[in-house]
């Protein structure tokens, strides 16, 4: 513990502040400023952590980031080493430091009765100085085994798992349908969040260590899962939940209303410079949200920054509250009402908004959304109160209700892969499938989830990986199933 009396020293956060909201609507930048070598103050943030006994902020975070360790090394100014504590158990720091929801800092003993240690800045800003400094540079294997792994989709998931296999010494190939590397990171997550030039940077590393990757190959499709199979010694389902939830009212067939996703994805392949012909643009548009998460967030800012007359995001449940609730008493990740860069940005939020029908023009076009006030029944389910519909103008309708689970067509029919009755890949404690071989590892087999669950499943179904094929493994293990399945 580098300063015994830092938490007494200092007992406010501090943060690097946000680019200012007229200012960053203009671009598709990164809201925050550039975090490197710009704080001065993150060297005494470092040192408020109290390296306690028991770091409850290690179970916090999926990943078991070795949290203290580093906020020490930082405090000391040793980077080489907080990047080496950092990577020991992250391969993407970049990736969470910037979008995890930082479930460790809920956890960190400071929170009892003071603000936590910022843990989520202090982990970007090692990873931000440690590629300033050139201190990330490729580890390629020392003896390749011989064997061949296919990783078939390249989102976190995908990637953490590749990338630690590929360490390991095994030739490993990443597939994804997508014309461009990344899962929802590329194409989801859009770059006033995460500017994909923190991918194309890891990318970089992991090309030169030897992985290998072939964008725009839909396997199932372009390639069978059973080519995949008698071609590779191993598999690792890595597909993420795509399949969009929906809900079931009229109107869901008219122009103008679309789900969250084919929206954001057209968004970022623009921001990237893709043409996109017919783009769906919220420009000029009363849009409606229906969904308060991450990707109606997500939606939120784009609409905005593409210039949308008005953004109204609704959600079916009550507003959380403001503060930590007593039923969900610290160190567990409470759900409490959030203020995401987007929400800072402008827009409407409802709560207690039950979608009762989408309401067209003749020409078969969104005109308006039919809500009403939820009523909770008394066995728990949410419906639309009789006698409350109200209609709202709505010309582009944005459905972020989330993912109800993975396609799984191709390889529940090429491979015979069983699935659970939610319609995931099944899998076993150490992350394998029913058929040999073939592992799974993120939202294929949890859910829809985080990146940093994403992370941890990859490189937990790459230590699985390792030692199916060559007997033993040292590589580390984050994460089991079942203790997976424990948490949220
Ligand atoms: C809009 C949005 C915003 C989000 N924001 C956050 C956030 O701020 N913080 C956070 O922690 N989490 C966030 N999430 C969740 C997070 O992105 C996911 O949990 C995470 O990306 C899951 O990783 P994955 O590797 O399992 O799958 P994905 O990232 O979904 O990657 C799966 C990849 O597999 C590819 N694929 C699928 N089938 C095939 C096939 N047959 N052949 C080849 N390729 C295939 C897909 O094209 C995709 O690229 C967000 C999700 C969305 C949708
Ligand atoms: S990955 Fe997320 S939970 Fe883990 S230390 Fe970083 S911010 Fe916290």
């Amino acid at each position: 513990m580098a300063d015994p009396r830092g938490f007494l020293k200092v007992r406010e956060r501090e943060l690097p502040p946000n680019r200012p909201v007229e200012v960053r609507l203009r671009d598709w930048k990164d809201v925050h400023a550039n975090l490197v070598a710009g704080q001065p103050f993150l060297k005494e943030q470092a040192g408020r952590c109290m390296d306690c006994g028991i770091p409850f902020c290690h179970n916090g975070c999926p990943l078991g980031n070795l949290i203290p360790e580093w906020n020490d090394l930082v405090w000391r100014g040793q980077w080489a080493d907080a990047i080496d504590r950092l990577h020991a158990t992250n391969n993407f720091p970049e990736f969470t430091g910037r979008i995890c929801p930082a479930p460790c800092e809920s956890s960190c003993v400071l929170g009892i009765n003071q603000p936590p240690v910022t843990i989520k800045n202090v982990e970007v800003s090692i990873i931000d100085e440690a590629f300033a400094r050139g201190l990330v540079t490729p580890q390629v294997p020392q003896r390749l085994t011989g064997h061949t792994v296919a990783v078939v989709g390249s989102g976190p998931a995908g990637l953490a798992a590749a990338q630690q296999l590929t360490r390991a010494g095994h030739t490993v190939a990443v597939y994804e349908r997508d014309d461009e590397i990344g899962g929802l990171l590329r194409y989801g997550v859009p770059d006033f969040k995460l500017e994909k030039v923190h991918i194309d940077r890891r990318l970089e590393q992991m090309r030169a260590e030897g992985t290998r990757f072939r964008a725009g190959v839909e396997v199932g499709k372009d390639v069978t899962w059973a080519q995949l199979q008698a071609r590779y010694d191993a598999i690792v389902v890595a597909t993420g939940a795509t399949v969009p939830r929906q809900p079931s009212v009229q109107g869901l067939d008219l122009d103008g209303v679309h789900v969250a996703m084919d929206y954001l994805h057209q968004a970022n392949a623009v921001v990237a410079g893709k043409d996109v012909p017919g783009q769906i643009t919220a420009e000029g548009k009363h849009v409606v949200i229906i969904g308060g998460g991450d990707t109606g967030s997500d939606c939120l800012g784009t609409a905005l920054r593409q210039g949308a007359a008005s953004v109204t995001t609704l959600a079916i449940g009550k507003r959380p509250p403001q503060e930590r609730p007593a039923h969900q008493p610290w160190p567990t990740d409470p759900v409490v009402f959030e203020v995401s860069s987007s929400h800072e940005e402008g827009g409407e939020r409802e709560y207690l908004a039950s979608t009762v029908a989408f309401v067209g023009d003749e020409s078969g076009r969104v005109q308006r959304l039919r809500l009403a006030t939820t009523e909770y029944l008394p066995d728990g389910r949410r419906v639309p109160q009789p006698g409350t519909e109200r209609d709202i103008p709505a010309d582009l309708v944005l459905i972020a209700m989330g993912f109800t689970g993975p396609e799984t067509e191709g390889i529940a029919d090429q491979l015979g892969v069983a699935l659970t009755d939610r319609g995931l890949v099944a899998r076993s404690d150490d992350f394998a499938t029913d058929v040999p071989g073939v592992f799974v590892a993120g939202d294929a087999g949890r859910g829809q989830s985080l990146v940093v669950w994403a992370i941890a499943e990859g490189r937990a179904a790459a230590a699985a990986v390792d030692a199916y094929l060559s007997g033993t493994s040292e590589l580390p293990v984050p994460v089991t199933a079942s203790t997976v399945a424990l948490r949220p």
